[in-house]
């Protein structure tokens, strides 16, 4: 998409928008307009053009930053469990420096990814999970399946981008849409296979039973619609060089539908090339939610939902301990927001009607109001205006938007290090801090 632009502040060549997890890198912004960039994406770097300043803000009353930070500094040491969130719209740098500040109060943390509130976490869907990067699915995959997914929805430009382009030997490319979706139009190289989500797991099952030739037990369970629907798909694989099967994860309590997906990827790797292409977060996610867990997992061992941060581990209990849940069950009674939140977070914390203290660390959102609790807002500049930090796309691959500076006071990262050096000060002065 194009857009009109009239901003005095230009620049001409390729940038990454941060608006979502692809992170596409070539989004070029001139005098005339931003091209390259999907509507949520010329909207972000509209948006970003529009940011004034980075006001303090206590209790919706401009504030200098120094008082301001101290104030937040006292909110969460007097708090009895703070919760450290968001994460997933901040640079890595800056989600270390947060993790910092968890442990300094021994907070809990969970950057609101689904499947930390699956009861099983991502343990039983990552055991032997066979994934690749998105370029290998646009050089490699002669056979594209969305899995009861519609990238369209959550990861705008991931088809222009990875699955429209031919493969890199020419092979023509087939694609099926599993699930509700369409995705794309039928076409003589498109197929949808209309089922409800209720029927992913024995569509899977099945489908590892066809293509395997192993355990056909299920056929005799599933309705008919699944049996011819798995038997289409199944034909595809087959006949197949190189297969990527697309999900999306979340929406699923227990976390048996991204198991029963790992287990047909694997099943078919073991005849030819094979790989998921797992499709977490989305535009309303924020564009780091792999930076987040990444950081989570190397400080805590897992993704999200610890119980309380320390730098020998946390406890990970998920659905336990996931953020939507710590909030719902009156658990914490400050949040510490890192960026801009999910929609479900932010749901969670206006229907809180317990006391609850709020410190956002995040660029300003004149759309938002924090009226209804004790609201501490240190303004900082946005990843799409600051250009610096490192981000990790959806696929793990790392993205470097510039040098993440200390010289920048208005960061994201140095606001975060001036509340954790106003954090620690304030606990030595009671003798219980580092
Ligand atoms: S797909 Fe995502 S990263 Fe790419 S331009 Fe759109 S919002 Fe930005």
């Amino acid at each position: 998409m194009t857009s009109s632009r009239s901003t005095a502040a230009v620049v001409s060549d390729p940038r990454v928008c941060t608006a979502c997890p692809l992170l596409c890198d070539d989004v070029v912004v001139t005098a005339t307009g931003v091209t390259q960039a999907c509507d949520a994406g010329v909207a972000a770097f509209e948006a970003s053009d529009m940011e004034v300043g980075t006001t303090s803000l206590v209790d919706g009353a401009a504030m200098l930053r120094e008082a301001a930070i101290d104030r937040a500094a006292a909110m969460i040491t007097t708090a009895r469990q703070v919760l450290v969130t968001g994460l997933a719209d901040a640079s890595l740098e800056a989600i270390t420096t947060a993790c910092d500040l968890a442990e300094a109060v021994g907070a809990a943390i969970d950057a609101g990814g689904s499947e930390m509130s699956q009861a099983s976490g991502p343990t039983i869907a990552r055991a032997g999970e066979v994934t690749a990067e998105w370029e290998e699915l646009r050089d490699r995959a002669d056979l594209v399946i969305f899995w009861f997914c519609d990238p369209a929805a959550t990861h705008p430009r991931f088809i222009e981008r990875f699955v429209a382009p031919p493969t890199a030997a020419g092979i023509p490319r087939h694609t099926i849409a599993i699930g509700t979706e369409p995705v794309l139009p039928a076409s003589p190289t498109h197929r949808h296979v209309a089922l409800p989500i209720a029927a992913a797991v024995d569509a899977a099952r099945l489908i590892e039973a066809l293509t395997t030739g192993i355990g056909g037990g299920p056929l005799c369970i599933c309705d008919e619609a699944v049996v011819s629907g798995a038997k289409a798909v199944a034909a595809a694989i087959v006949t197949a060089g190189c297969v990527a099967i697309v999900t999306r994860r979340g929406a699923d309590p227990l976390g048996l539908g991204p198991w029963s997906t790992a287990r047909l990827v694997r099943a078919i790797a073991h005849t030819k090339p094979a790989f998921e292409i797992p499709l977490a977060g989305g535009i309303d996610d924020g564009a780091n939610l792999a930076g987040a867990a990444a950081v989570s997992t190397w400080r805590y061992g897992a993704a999200g939902a610890i119980a309380q941060a320390a730098r020998g581990g946390g406890a990970f209990l998920p659905a336990e301990c996931d953020a939507i849940r710590l909030i719902d069950r009156n658990e914490v009674d400050c949040v510490v927001a890192v960026g801009r939140l999910p929609p479900a977070i932010e749901a969670a914390i206006a229907r809180r009607t317990a006391a609850l203290g709020l410190v956002r660390v995040a660029p300003a959102d004149p759309m938002r109001t924090d009226a209804a609790r004790p609201t501490i807002h240190l303004g900082c500049r946005s990843l799409l205006a600051s250009r610096s930090g490192t981000l990790l796309r959806g696929d793990g691959r790392r993205v470097v938007l510039g040098p993440d500076s200390a010289a920048d006071s208005d960061s994201m990262t140095a606001i975060l290090a001036a509340l954790l050096a106003g954090v620690q000060a304030r606990l030595a002065a009671r003798g219980g801090g580092t």
